[in-house]
């Protein structure tokens, strides 16, 4: 089987709305390396879009999957419940960064957690509005969609979406917007099309993923607070991406000066198992009547399983600590990079622990998109999976697994680095 023959195979059976960063197969994966059909090995930068913090196959998440095979692995939590489930959330609450006590419900995808994440605050306040940040990602179903920030190609021609969702630009040192500009967008909101007293929630993500990795202003969320304290309006933390030591700290949102209502978790939460979950303060996530909320695989017994080893491994091996000791190596090593002149223009290096991101710009200073495409080309030959963001694809984001060693992870960046070359030698 070679990686071309299967790319046909997929042209022809898969629509090309699902689209893929690389166009080589997977055979098999250990921690932070992927084997391709061909039998080539890349180091991966990519972690399955932030879910493989404990890395791929940890023997941890390994064994506590498999043993949980050997019992049962579907009953509907709505049929018949399981222990483990209620551990998770036991877990989760525990350590969930709200105010009072927490509850916590399973789901099986970020969008689906997002998606639940509003229909409860919107119970809780009796209110509709959400808004949402422009830039920001929340999912691809409907009612995502609708509150993810970006037009392409997330939402062209797929309209009309669900209503009452609202956009104001994020204010961050690197997308250029300033707290002023972003209050006075909400000002004009409030002004033009929605009282604040008819808003449930504003949703965020601490730092922004998809949209290019920028940490929102503390500011803001100081500003949030005050609204939430004036009008009630809730606060929903999408930590879909900045959730499980990503950023130095269990939870994005721990960098910031304020506590959320509710907060959406995913991804890394399972360690390559498809689990969401919902966490808030007990009493909005008790506003729901029963049989309002779940789903038939919401909170699969395989993935809990996986999930309380996850965050077993997180404690154990100090992922915190290790995601800022990754995070400075990697900037070390692109702080180099971009001190020499035979690279495209690097600016921009940002993020918080091993969240870490950069813009690739053309020689005039703007963004440039298509030498940043140039550059994970030219990492994926040399043996590199590393991903792009940001709303030009101008951003090279960085999602190592906080598992990784450091000789892989120099690998990475002497790899990363070539390609940086490689890229300004195509132009
Ligand atoms: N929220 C954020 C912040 C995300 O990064 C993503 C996925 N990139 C989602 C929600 C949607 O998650 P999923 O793809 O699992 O639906």
């Amino acid at each position: 089987m070679t990686n071309q023959s299967i790319l046909e195979r997929r042209e022809r059976a898969v629509p090309r709305g699902v689209a893929t960063a690389t166009s080589v197969f997977a055979a098999r994966a250990e921690n932070a390396e992927i084997w391709d059909v061909e039998g080539k090995r890349y180091v991966d930068f990519a972690g399955g879009i932030a879910v493989l913090n404990v890395g791929h196959r940890h023997p941890r998440v390994m064994a506590a999957v498999a043993e949980q095979l050997d019992a049962y692995t579907h009953t509907a939590f709505q049929v018949m419940a399981y222990e483990p489930y209620i551990e998770l959330a036991e877990k989760l609450n525990a350590i969930a960064p709200v105010e009072g006590e927490a509850k916590t419900i399973f789901f099986t995808t970020g969008a689906e957690a997002t998606e639940n994440a509003v229909k409860i605050a919107r119970a809780a306040t009796g209110r509709p509005g959400i808004i949402a940040f422009a830039g920001g990602f929340h999912g691809r179903t409907l009612l995502s969609s609708a509150m993810t920030g970006k037009v392409n190609p997330y939402k062209r021609g797929l309209g009309p979406f669900p209503a009452e969702i609202y956009h104001i630009p994020l204010p961050s040192e690197s997308s250029g917007v300033t707290l002023d500009q972003t209050l006075k967008a909400l000002d004009f909101l409030f002004a033009a099309d929605i009282e604040p007293e008819r808003i449930a929630a504003f949703i965020i993500e601490p730092v922004q993923g998809e949209g290019g990795f920028h940490m929102a202003d503390p500011g803001l969320f100081e500003a949030l607070d005050k609204l939430r304290q004036t009008y009630g309006i809730l606060i929903i933390a999408d930590e879909v991406q900045t959730g499980f030591a990503r950023t130095g700290k269990m939870f994005g949102i721990e960098h910031q000066p304020v506590k959320p209502d509710l907060l959406t978790v995913a991804k890394s939460l399972a360690g390559g198992f498809p689990l969401s979950g919902v966490i808030g303060r007990a009493e909005v996530m008790d506003a729901i009547g029963p049989g309002g909320l779940g789903g038939t695989y919401a909170g699969s017994p395989v993935a809990v399983a996986a999930a309380l080893a996850v965050l077993d491994v997180i404690e154990e091996e100090k992922l915190n600590d290790r995601a800022n000791a990754i995070g400075e190596r990697i900037r070390a090593a692109i702080t180099v990079a971009a001190t020499r002149n035979d690279t495209v223009r690097i600016a921009n290096l940002r993020g918080p622990g091993a969240m870490i991101a950069f813009d690739v710009m053309d020689q005039d200073g703007n963004p440039d998109g298509a030498a940043a495409k140039r550059v994970t080309g030219a990492a994926l030959e040399r043996g590199l999976v590393v991903l792009t963001c940001g709303t030009l694809g101008q951003t090279i984001r960085i999602l190592v697994p906080l598992t990784a060693g450091d000789a892989v992870l120099d690998e990475g960046l002497a790899v990363l680095t070539d390609a940086l070359v490689a890229a300004k030698e195509a132009a």
